[in-house]
């Protein structure tokens, strides 16, 4: 079955671009993002790294760590980026 697209005349809020058709009836003409800028936003881009916020300890200097590029299973353990370049050389 083909999803129904609404026909229309509203601009993209990332790149400006004209959207002419949407696969929703937009409440509101901001925010509407073209198709390229929403697969953009939703597929993440490869250079973007997802970074997990928290509220760590690093083990070897007490220093705080407010973001991992992972998500940490324990919390010990932990270094800070500093120790850990220092540690890797
Ligand atoms: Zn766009
Ligand atoms: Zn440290």
């Amino acid at each position: 079955m083909e999803k129904q697209m609404y026909q229309g005349n509203w601009k993209c809020s990332g790149c400006g671009g004209a959207i002419t058709q949407l696969p929703f009836e937009p409440r509101s003409e901001s925010n509407l993002t073209c198709r390229d800028c929403h697969s953009k936003k939703t597929g993440g881009s490869p250079t973007e790294k997802k970074m997990f916020e928290g509220d760590w300890k690093c083990s070897k200097c007490g220093g705080a760590i407010t973001k991992l590029p992972f998500e940490p299973k324990s919390q010990s353990n932990l270094t800070c980026r500093d120790c850990y370049m220092k540690e890797r050389g």
